[in-house]
């Protein structure tokens, strides 16, 4: 710590996930690290931005987003999520979903909390986290389907317990949490009093016929939900930063003044542009689902075939692999190799979890490109068989 270093961000540093995209984009490889997303945002969707931006649509919008796009979403939310929504006092429009989280998190959490987190966790959830100065407890997600020990879930609530950190499709491991085990979860998050901070932003990218359920549709979450999400993933937009958070209107009301304080409001011509998304039809995401699904397994292959051992996703556009089976002894190691001699970044599996050592043989790799980019990534790894050897 130095005099002038804030406890609240001590020890905090660049995250590995933007780290190896710079290292990427100096070394000209492609970019399986960051989950960029960079496939085309719907037409519509950039047309009526443009349309904003011509008809000045320039000014702050109120904090919470504007009227419109915050009717839309409480029609999906009913429609999708079977979460009927009030779009005036329950919905916040955010800087992207992070900015919701963040919201949420410097509403409700400070020093003296504790906060539950499964691993492996996305590192912004830990490191927002962190500027509030909890106490992060982890529970392991282990085995072929990501699966948590319902005890030591248990146990690691308290009297102190503030909230549960609930990612469903995950990032990074692609678990999607099975409405049993989100009762589960629920059950202890009412007996403890505790809050559930959700983040779904993966929850239109799901495999093998699985199911999305909103943990505040269960029965008692309701009142202790915050439920997050954002268009970023859906539909392919990640740099225009445009999330949102549902939840009862005296914790919207709470992270509408935060979110205020940090940014004002969500770029107002964007929040136009955005709404034209939500008269996309359901071919839309049908044509979504299949492409993932093939670049799924398309990134399976050719990881599987050097040895990169991968458990196929739930959901998400994220796998993880291990690195033994192709000879390494370390992620890092993994890492590099495949970043200087296949031009391939990944990010190394120990930047997902609380103990680094847990993740120490994972990869995290995202499928989220365009075809000739995807090809050519799995091109580059197959190389590692020639490398290694
Ligand atoms: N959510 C994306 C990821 O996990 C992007 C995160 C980021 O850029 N910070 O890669």
């Amino acid at each position: 710590m130095t005099r002038f270093e804030a406890e609240r961000i001590a020890g905090l540093v660049q995250s590995d996930i933007r780290l190896m995209s710079r290292r990427c984009m100096e070394l000209g490889g492609v970019n399986l690290g960051q989950g960029i997303c960079d496939q085309p945002t719907p037409d519509v969707v950039k047309a009526a931005a443009k349309a904003a931006i011509d008809g000045d649509q320039s000014i702050y919008s109120k904090f919470e987003g504007i009227d419109e796009l915050r009717r839309r979403i409480a029609g999906k939310m009913a429609s999708y999520n079977g979460l009927p929504c009030d779009p005036d006092s329950e919905v916040l429009v955010a800087a992207g979903s992070t900015g919701a989280f963040v919201a949420a998190v410097l509403s409700f959490i400070e020093p003296g909390d504790e906060v539950i987190l499964f691993s492996p966790f996305y590192g912004y959830h830990y490191n927002v986290l962190r500027m509030a100065r909890p106490e992060i407890k982890s529970v392991t997600l282990r085995g072929s389907d990501w699966s948590f020990d319902p005890a030591e879930l248990r146990a690691a609530f308290s009297s102190r317990t503030k909230a549960v950190i609930v990612n469903t499709p995950a990032n990074p491991c692609g678990k999607v949490f099975t409405r049993e085990e989100l009762q589960q979860i629920g059950a202890l998050c009412t007996e403890f009093d505790a809050l559930a901070i959700t983040d779904e932003i993966y929850e239109y990218i799901l495999y093998d016929g699985r199911e999305h359920v909103s943990m505040a549709t269960l029965p008692g979450m309701r009142e202790r939900t915050i439920t997050i999400s954002g268009f970023s993933k859906t539909y392919n937009m990640t740099g225009w930063r445009l999330g949102y958070a549902v939840a009862p209107a005296e914790f919207t009301a709470r992270m509408g003044v935060v979110a205020d304080l940090v940014y004002i409001c969500p770029p107002t011509p964007l929040q136009h542009g955005v709404v034209a998304a939500f008269d996309l039809g359901p071919d839309y995401y049908e044509q979504m689902s299949a492409d993932y699904a093939r670049k799924r397994i398309q990134t399976m292959e050719a990881c599987d075939a050097v040895g990169l051992t991968s458990l196929a996703p739930q959901g998400s556009y994220y796998l993880m692999v291990d690195v033994r089976g192709a000879g390494f002894e370390t992620d890092v190691q993994a890492a590099d190799v495949l970043m200087q001699q296949c031009g391939v970044a990944v990010i190394p599996g120990h930047s997902f979890y609380l103990d680094p050592a847990d993740g120490r043989t994972q990869l995290r790799l995202c499928f989220a490109k365009q075809d000739h980019d995807l090809d050519r990534a799995c091109d580059g790894i197959r190389k590692l068989a020639s490398v290694t050897t």
